[in-house]
């Protein structure tokens, strides 16, 4: 495995990742969690990501319970959670949003389901127009000072919102974010190479980045058509299916080519999509997402390719996507 810095800040994460949004407490059950989370620790990931959201808390607590049955040393891995969306089956005005109330008690909540003492990182999932930024950061702010929080950050958040974040830290002498958690992958590439460019630049900010294989298609896996039982035949995920395969499925026509440039490499598409946003210097680390063991083994393998990106590699992969 290699680790590269979160930013500016001295944690080292594993340049692979693993995450649970979709997959955990769905497609995966206890077992197959226990295999994934032990496969990931044998082979260097250290941080595991989460959020209030996913399966309405049950990922937290599938990944919290199968944590604590491998005792894995608290010290050696770092856990996430993020808050926003609240979940389904929390419908109030509190149980949701950036509020001081709902950004304490969704961290309080996410500690037990998780079973640990703190949150390595904590993200705040989207912006929320309905409170001041000042709330926000002052709620980020008193939860890392309780130790409760190591580093807080965004996740899809405007540049410009990201930049006043700073300015009130620092003028309110708070803690400010390190990190942004965006999408960023072969199809999906401008907030993290051109509107974060000035933050990576003035703040140092590290980046966790979402959907390497655009929920799957990037892996080829669509090119004939959607299988059963993938993410995109989940109930409940029919306006992913659009998002991912584009209006007419154009979205699986422009990658048809990434199968053979990956031949050529003795890889696998997915490999190649993965190693492509591990080139990235900006890119601390590439969030796997898996419904099978094979699945993250084979996305590990993306570390082998990672030296054979030259310049030469970059534009023929551009020409394939043209
Ligand atoms: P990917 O784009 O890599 O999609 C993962 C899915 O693709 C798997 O669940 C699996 O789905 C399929 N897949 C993975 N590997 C292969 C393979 N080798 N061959 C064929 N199919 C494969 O990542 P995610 O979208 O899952 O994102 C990763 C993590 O990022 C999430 O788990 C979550 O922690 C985080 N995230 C954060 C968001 C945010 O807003 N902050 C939003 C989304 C994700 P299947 O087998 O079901 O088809």
């Amino acid at each position: 495995m290699q680790y590269r810095r979160l930013g500016r800040t001295g944690l080292q994460l594993s340049a692979l990742s693993f995450g649970a949004w979709v997959t955990f407490g769905r497609q995966v059950g206890r077992s197959e969690a226990r295999d994934m989370l032990a496969l990931a620790w044998d082979r260097g990931i250290n941080f595991f990501d989460n959020a209030e959201t996913y399966n309405h808390g049950e990922a937290e607590r599938l990944m919290g319970d199968v944590l604590a049955d491998l005792r894995f040393p608290r010290d050696s891995y770092c856990v996430s959670s993020k808050v926003y969306f609240g979940s389904a089956e929390k419908p109030r005005p509190t149980q949701r949003g950036l509020s001081r109330k709902h950004v304490i008690e969704a961290c309080n909540q996410a500690l037990e389901r998780l079973r640990v003492g703190h949150l390595d990182l904590y993200f705040c999932h989207r912006p929320d127009p309905e409170t001041p930024l000042e709330e926000t950061v002052a709620a980020m702010d008193t939860l890392v000072r309780q130790g409760k929080v190591l580093y807080w950050g965004t996740s899809e958040w405007p540049a410009t919102a990201i930049h006043e974040a700073h300015r009130i830290a620092q003028a309110m002498h708070m803690y400010a974010p390190v990190v942004e958690q965006p999408q960023y992958n072969l199809l999906h590439r401008e907030r993290v190479e051109h509107e974060y460019a000035p933050l990576y630049a003035s703040y140092g900010m590290g980046t966790t980045i979402w959907s390497p294989l655009a929920s799957g298609l990037l892996s080829g896996k669509y090119s004939q058509g959607v299988p059963q039982g993938s993410r995109l035949m989940q109930p409940g995920y029919e306006w992913l299916r659009e998002m991912v395969l584009g209006e007419g499925g154009e979205r699986v026509e422009k990658v048809r080519e990434l199968p053979v440039i990956a031949a050529e490499l003795g890889a696998t598409p997915a490999q190649l999509a993965i190693a492509w946003c591990l080139a990235n210097p900006n890119v601390s680390t590439v969030l796997l997402g898996a419904s099978k063991k094979e699945q993250l083994e084979q996305n590990l393998g993306a570390l082998e390719l990672l030296p054979r990106f030259d310049l030469g590699l970059k534009e023929r992969i551009e020409r394939a996507l043209a």
